[in-house]
C-alpha cells in the first residue's frame, strides 16, 4: 500500500528480515526497531499507520510497549497487532487485552501475510481476532 508505513518491533533477525521482505514487496514504508523502547519512540515519531508487535522482546515485553503506545493520547488509534510465537496461546488473549487489535501467529504465513496486514490499516478495522 503506497504511502502507508509499518513500524515492525521486533528482535529476531530472520523473522524481521521476512516481514521486512513481504511489506516491502506489498509497497509499505518500513520501520524497524529491534526493542520496545526504540518501538516506542519510532511510534510518536513517526506516527505509522501499523505496528507489528513482538511480544517476547529483551527488556520490556510486547504487551507492556503495547499498553504504552495505546495510553498515548496521540497513538491510541494507531492500530498494534501483535506477533506471537504458535506455542504461546495463552499470549494471543493477552495481546488482545493489552489493546492488540488482532494477532498473527509466527512462524509468518507467508501468503496471506500482506492481506491481512492490509486489513488492519483500513479506516476501520475488523473486531474478530485474525488468525492465519
Ligand atoms: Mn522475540
Amino acid at each position: 500500500m503506497k504511502g502507508k508505513t509499518v513500524l515492525v518491533i521486533e528482535d529476531d533477525e530472520m523473522n524481521m528480515k521476512l516481514v521486512r521482505t513481504l511489506l516491502r514487496l506489498g509497497d509499505f514504508d518500513v520501520l524497524e526497531a529491534t526493542n520496545a523502547e526504540r518501538g516506542i519512540a519510532l511510534a510518536r515519531e513517526h506516527r505509522p499507520d501499523l505496528v507489528l508487535m513482538d511480544l517476547q522482546l529483551p527488556g520490556m515485553d510486547g504487551l507492556c510497549a503495547t499498553r504504552i503506545i495505546k495510553g498515548d493520547a496521540a497513538l491510541t488509534d494507531l492500530p498494534i497487532v501483535a506477533l506471537t510465537a504458535f506455542a504461546m496461546q495463552g499470549d494471543t488473549e493477552k495481546a488482545l487485552d493489552a489493546g492488540c487489535v488482532g494477532y498473527l501467529t509466527k512462524p509468518i504465513d507467508t501468503r496471506s501475510f500482506l492481506e491481512v496486514i492490509s486489513c488492519f490499516i483500513k479506516s476501520d478495522p475488523p473486531e474478530v481476532e485474525t488468525q492465519v
